[in-house]
């Protein structure tokens, strides 16, 4: 492609060989009736089901496809990253391979960008065909998130969302390693609005999200915008020792007085255990953002590709 497109359309697909087809078709048809130069950025994050070479396959009938096909799997968040590295248009929209996110909402989303909105992401009003697990996990995140970070996450949206080339560009020059997409483009600021849309189920195939890796995202949400964990143990070791001290004079009292109240030994190991418990919980957690630091520290790239299969 010689000019810039106005239009980068971002894939993240890890084994989706059932769906990479469906996907193409129908944002082409969207895509195609805005009548303005697009592309079409897929990322292959490691597939092992040949949705690799359905990637290549439909390079090399069509040019607005720009494959990007990673050297192992890195995981959704950094395959997406990938894609704003790779991406040239004005405006990006990021969006699921599995089609549970309708490729119809992009033009709604486009209407807002040209209204002037850099941010313009896509709020879940219904979910089809999520476990009741999920939707519960998913609601404590957000309420969590809301609570400890700074940043106004809005409710039920995921990375499904249009991005303006300002915000790319910025996004481009954060590069930590543990990443919070959502997260990091509300944090960029600028003008951000949202439209509402029906989340469809999976078109074919598995989640590619089991609970570790949604734990993992909440943890690098978590860690990625807010010190509370570590200020809990300041917390909490002020109450413990605002309690323990009032304990101590309430025990002398009673002994002066002669009492007999809390003599035995479970009561002092019920205490140790408590506090024990309280204080690995607080090292954990002072771990997770070491480790975190630690990756910082190490400076490696993001991710590797695979150049040598790519269709020029
Ligand atoms: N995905 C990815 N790498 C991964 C896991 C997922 O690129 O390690 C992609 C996946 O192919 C899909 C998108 O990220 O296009 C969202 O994943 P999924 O639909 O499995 O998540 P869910 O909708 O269940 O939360
Ligand atoms: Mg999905």
């Amino acid at each position: 492609m010689n000019s810039k497109p106005t239009y980068t359309i971002i894939a993240p697909i890890y084994n989706e060989i059932d769906n990479i087809q469906a996907l193409y078709t129908r944002v082409c048809e969207v895509m195609d009736s805005t009548g303005e130069s697009w592309e079409f950025v897929m990322i292959d994050d490691g597939s092992s089901d040949g949705s690799t070479d359905a990637i290549l396959e439909l390079k090399k009938k069509d040019h607005k496809i720009v494959p990007v096909i990673f050297a192992r799997n890195f995981g959704h968040q950094i395959a997406v990253t990938a894609g704003l590295d790779y991406s040239q248009g004005d405006a990006v929209v990021i969006i699921d391979a599995d089609l549970q996110d309708p490729p119809e909402v992009i033009l709604d989303l486009i209407q807002k960008w040209k209204e002037g909105f850099e941010v313009v992401y896509a709020t879940r009003s219904k979910r089809e065909g999520e476990t009741w697990f999920k939707l519960f996990t998913a609601l404590a995140f957000y309420r969590l998130i809301q609570r400890i970070t700074d940043i106004n996450l809005p409710m039920d949206t995921g990375d499904f969302r249009l991005l303006d080339r300002k915000v790319v560009d910025v996004m481009g020059g954060m590069r930590e390693k543990h990443r919070f997409l959502r997260g990091m483009s509300v944090w960029v600021g600028f003008r951000q609005t949202g439209v509402e849309y029906e989340r469809a189920e999976r078109l074919a195939g598995e989640t590619k999200y089991p609970i570790k890796k949604m734990f993992r995202l909440a943890s690098d949400a978590i860690t990625g915008f807010s010190y509370f964990p570590l200020q809990l143990a300041t917390y909490l070791g002020f109450t413990f020792t605002g309690i323990s001290f009032i304990a101590i004079l309430a025990l002398i009292i009673l002994r002066l007085a002669g009492s007999q109240f809390l003599m035995g030994q479970a009561a002092t190991l019920i205490a140790v255990l408590f506090l024990g418990g309280v204080q690995l919980l607080s090292l954990g957690m002072i771990g997770e953002y070491i480790g975190r630091l630690y990756d910082e520290a190490k400076g490696r790239p993001l991710y590797t590709v695979r150049d040598d299969l790519e269709v020029k």
